[in-house]
């Protein structure tokens, strides 16, 4: 459930956000509202949620707003349940964000690159 107001995303069960008192929407009722977004831009997407969640959180240390969503995608062309996660980013945080997710991913590389046996 998620807070159309504030963006804020709850655990089941909660239906109003305490903070806007803003009646929560399901995640399919905001996916809904990010197909014709305004100001949210996708910056990156993988199949991995934990992914998505560490690059969210990296970019949220630098105070760039970000959402992760993850969902299977009926259209993707491939076999077996791949999902699709995403990430959201304000439109103009668009640039940082990308420069910091391209940042640690090279990161990422060289490290499993040096942990390679
Ligand atoms: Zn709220």
């Amino acid at each position: 459930m998620i807070c159309p107001n504030c963006e804020y995303e709850y655990v089941e069960g909660i239906e109003v956000c305490p903070d806007c008192n803003e009646k929560l929407i399901s995640n399919e009722e905001f996916e809904g509202n990010l197909l014709n977004p305004k100001d949210w831009i996708i910056v990156y997407t993988c199949s991995e949620e934990y992914e998505a969640e560490m690059l969210k959180t990296n970019l949220e240390s630098a105070d760039i707003e970000a959402l992760v969503w993850s969902q299977k995608d009926r259209n993707f062309p491939a076999s077996g349940d791949l999902s699709i996660i995403k990430l959201f980013v304000k439109k103009k945080d668009a640039e940082e964000a990308t420069a910091i997710i391209n940042d640690i991913n090279n990161k990422k590389i060289d490290f499993e690159e040096e942990t390679e046996e």
